[in-house]
Formats: C-alpha cells, sequence, structure tokens
C-alpha cells in the first residue's frame, strides 16, 4: 500500500509487479453464459446487462487484437505514455468454451507488444479441469488472476438475482485456483434488493477471509437492458444513497485485509442504459467523496 493511500489499489499493485503503469484491456470473446444459454438456468442473473456486463469492450465481431487496439486508442488521451497491458476477458463467462477457442483466444492477447499478463473474469462453475490444467500453466508464463462473480453470500439475495449457483461452489472454485497458485479476485455488489447494511457486511467479512488477491466492489446499476430493470420500474425498491454506499464502502474497506488489492471501489455504469441510482454516473465525484471520507473519518484498509 503506498503511503499516500488508505488502501491497496490495483494501480499500485500493478505498478509494484511491472515496475510501471499497466493499462487494463477490456475484452469480449464472444462467449455466452450457462446462466443465459440454459445449461444452469436461463435469463442470466438479473442485474446482468444484455452485452454480459461488458457494456465497455468492443465488438465480439472484431478480433481480440483488433479489440486491443481499439482500447488503447480509446485510452491514449488519458494514459499517452503507458506501454504495459494486462487484457482482460471481461464480458459474459470468459471460460465457458472448448479449451481449444479459449486457448487461441488467451493466446492472442498475450502475444501483444506490451502485454504483460492476463486477467480473465469467470463464474466458478465454468472452470472445467481441461481449463484449470491450461491456467496452470498460463500462471508459470505470465501474470495470471481470475474474477470470480460472487456478489453476496446469502441464499436468499442469491436466488433473487437469479445467480444460479452456491456458496460452496464459489468457495471450491477459490479453493481450487489457490491451490494451483492462481491469483483470484471476488467480485462483491454494493446494495442488491433487499440486503441490509449487515448483509453486505457479512459479505465483507465472509470475503476477507478467503486466499484472494483482491476484491472488486460497486453499486449495483438498475439498467433498463438487463431483467432487473423491468422489475425495478414495474415495482421500485430502495437503492443506497451516494452517502449510505460511500460509508458501507468504508466499513467493507476496514474488513478487507490489507494485502487485498482493491481492484475496483465504484463503477461507471452504462449511463445509455442506467435507471438507476444517477449518482454512479458521476464516478470521478464518487471516488472523491469516498477518499474525502476516508481521510475524515481515518480510516484504513484493515482496520483503524
Ligand atoms: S454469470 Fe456473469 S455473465 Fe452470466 S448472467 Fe451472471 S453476471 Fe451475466
Amino acid at each position: 500500500m503506498s503511503n499516500a493511500s488508505r488502501f491497496y489499489s490495483l494501480n499500485d499493485f500493478l505498478k509494484e509487479r511491472h515496475q510501471e503503469k499497466v493499462m487494463k484491456l477490456s475484452l469480449d470473446g464472444g462467449y455466452t453464459c450457462p446462466n443465459r444459454d440454459g445449461k444452469v438456468a436461463s435469463g442470466g442473473c438479473i442485474f446482468c446487462s444484455s452485452r454480459g456486463s461488458g457494456d465497455f469492450t468492443s465488438s465480439s465481431t472484431k478480433s481480440i487484437t483488433e479489440q486491443m487496439q481499439d482500447n488503447i486508442e480509446l485510452l491514449s488521451n488519458k494514459w499517452p505514455n503507458v506501454k504495459k497491458y494486462m487484457p482482460y476477458f471481461q464480458a459474459y463467462s470468459s471460460t465457458y468454451a472448448s479449451l481449444d477457442i479459449l486457448q487461441k483466444q488467451y493466446e492472442e492477447a498475450l502475444s501483444f507488444p506490451g502485454v504483460v499478463g492476463l486477467a480473465i473474469a469467470t463464474r466458478p462453475d465454468c472452470l472445467e479441469d481441461d481449463v484449470l490444467e491450461y491456467l496452470s500453466t498460463l500462471n508459470q508464463r505470465t501474470h495470471l488472476w481470475v474474477e470470480l462473480g460472487l456478489q453476496t453470500i446469502h441464499p436468499t439475495t442469491s436466488k433473487f438475482i437469479n445467480r444460479g449457483h452456491d456458496l460452496a461452489c464459489f468457495e471450491e472454485a477459490v479453493y481450487k485456483l489457490h491451490h494451483l497458485g492462481i491469483e483470484v479476485v471476488a467480485h462483491m455488489i454494493i446494495g442488491l434488493p433487499y440486503e441490509s447494511r449487515e448483509d453486505i457486511l457479512a459479505t465483507a467479512s465472509y470475503i476477507s477471509k478467503l486466499p484472494l488477491q483482491g476484491v472488486k466492489m460497486h453499486m449495483l446499476h438498475v439498467v433498463d437492458n438487463a431483467p432487473l430493470g423491468k422489475l425495478y420500474t414495474k415495482e421500485p425498491f430502495s437503492l443506497l444513497s451516494e452517502d449510505e454506499y460511500v460509508e458501507i464502502v468504508g466499513e467493507v474497506l476496514k474488513i478487507l485485509p490489507p494485502h487485498f488489492v482493491i481492484h475496483r471501489l465504484t463503477g461507471d455504469g452504462d449511463r445509455t442504459h442506467l435507471i438507476a441510482p444517477l449518482w454512479t454516473v458521476r464516478k470521478t465525484l464518487v471516488l472523491n467523496h469516498i477518499h474525502k471520507y476516508l481521510k475524515e473519518h481515518d480510516i484504513y484498509q484493515g482496520g483503524k
């Protein structure tokens, strides 16, 4: 953790590991998801957009190389001097394909100049033995991490959001990856329907005891291209205000151990589809609000 920081940011982690800033490039490998195609369920998690939560990726009709070039061009105004990249297979379940297809796409991403590793987001029930074996070999030659969607530990919420796997499945996947020496990142959504502040902190507490590299958190986004959008429009439920969100993030950070990398503290929903909460679109302001709150309350990751 840098001295100036009250939490261990992904930026700090990547700079430490690769000696300079690394740009994450979001990709859509054209996969689908067993929670959408009927294998586990259909309809998907109710918060998941029609782009499979890959709203900022280029079109999957483009090759992996083209998508990476698009990303770099888009981000070059912000970071003109960054020359190291972390391709991130983000959309849908990015291990849900045959090993041949996965290998072809991951290797294409890894062969791009300046690439220092690979990040893959998937479901815990999409890690077949042959895929795990391949990931293990990848892990020997590059900086690999796998992101798994947990969102909540509570079965009632999990059922409500149609997550389609239980906590045991998530935990098993974490340990399988961990035993192979692969870094694991857990996704957590703050503000899921009908969850209390205590429910959210219980999820954070559970996460804090796992052998994880990091955590990615964001406020629930209600978008009109996900089932939750229709549900909310018909029967609105209460959503966290920005102040409530910031306060909960502070509490979550206190619970998480200092060595966990914080991949994200707030997300930027796709504003063309966002129904609520509208404060989430001002991502920089929300981040500033979180930093200010942490300072005012003298909060550090891991307690204090
Ligand atoms: S598992 Fe991921 S891709 Fe599949 S429906 Fe849920 S959020 Fe979307």
